[in-house]
């Protein structure tokens, strides 16, 4: 039996999308637990009204969750003790670097490291000496914090992680590079904040769109350093429009409320999901 959750961000009202996540936890819970956490650690972008309007959406649709857990700006206190406990052991460094700087950077390098996604940060900080830091610091910059995936690999060893469409995979912990774990704006960072949530809400299986499996290399690897029990996993596919492009927040016009105006029943919006 498992425990699967379903983590939207409430950055803008449930969509087609959303609803396939929800129907993929509820369904792969089975007669397990299925929860709703709500992923508002990126406070800039949320909005109070999509809480209510998610919880509504996902009981019209009858996938309402057997419980909801504490949303992640609740959980602020567990995310800065596994920083602390990562930089103890010395798998952490900080970032001083803006975006403009890594882009610059990056353009600027002959061939700049990639990842399955574009370019990666480039490790401009990486090693940088105290005195260095503290010139940085004293020009009034704060730091982010980065995982050095080079001394997270050889602190955890081989790992690999198990999922349940796309197999066995061994685990690169430098595959999306050195992720950032402690934002400089709010302190965490999701790849952080969704491993020690999975861990305190007893996930026993992640379900999420596929679009995430890269991530899952650092999650693993974050899991392995911090000592916390090892989900199963379920990347599903992504719900595309007709031109096969995915379905982002602004695309209100599949919004699951949307369709409620029009007068469609949950079973017609459903049916409008791919298959399981
Ligand atoms: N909050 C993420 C999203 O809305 C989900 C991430 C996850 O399930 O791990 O895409």
């Amino acid at each position: 039996m498992s425990t699967t959750r379903f983590a939207p961000s409430p950055t803008g009202p449930l969509h087609l999308g959303h609803a396939y996540a929800a129907l993929v936890a509820r369904a792969s819970a089975a007669a397990g637990r299925y929860l709703l956490r709500f992923e508002d650690i990126d406070h800039t972008r949320i909005r109070p009204e999509y809480y209510d309007f998610a919880r509504d959406d996902l009981a019209w649709l009858g996938l309402g969750p057997d419980r909801e857990t504490p949303p992640q700006l609740e959980r602020a206190a567990r995310h800065r003790e596994f920083l602390d406990r990562l930089r103890a052991l010395g798998v952490l460094y900080p970032c001083y670097c803006t975006r403009r700087e890594v882009a610059a950077e990056i353009a600027a390098m002959r061939s700049a490291p990639q990842g399955p996604e574009g370019p990666l940060y480039p490790g401009t900080c990486r090693g940088l000496d105290a005195g260095r830091q503290a010139g940085l610091e004293a020009e009034g910059r704060q730091p982010a914090w980065r995982l050095d995936a080079a001394r997270a690999a050889s602190v955890v060893g081989p790992l690999a992680f198990h999922d349940r469409r796309h197999g066995r995979s061994d685990v690169d912990p430098g595959l999306l590079g050195d992720l950032v774990l402690g934002r400089k704006d709010i302190g965490t960072s999701y790849h952080l904040a969704v491993v020690i949530d999975d861990a305190d809400d007893g996930a026993t299986r992640v379900t999420r769109g596929e679009d995430l499996l890269p991530a899952t290399h650092g999650h693993r690897t974050l899991q392995a350093l911090l000592d916390l029990p090892e989900p199963d996993y379920l990347h599903h596919r992504l719900v595309t429009d007709e031109s096969g492009r995915r379905l982002a927040k602004r695309d209100d016009a599949r919004a699951i409320r949307h369709f409620r105006e029009e007068g469609h029943t949950p079973a017609d919006v459903l049916a409008m999901l791919p298959g399981l």
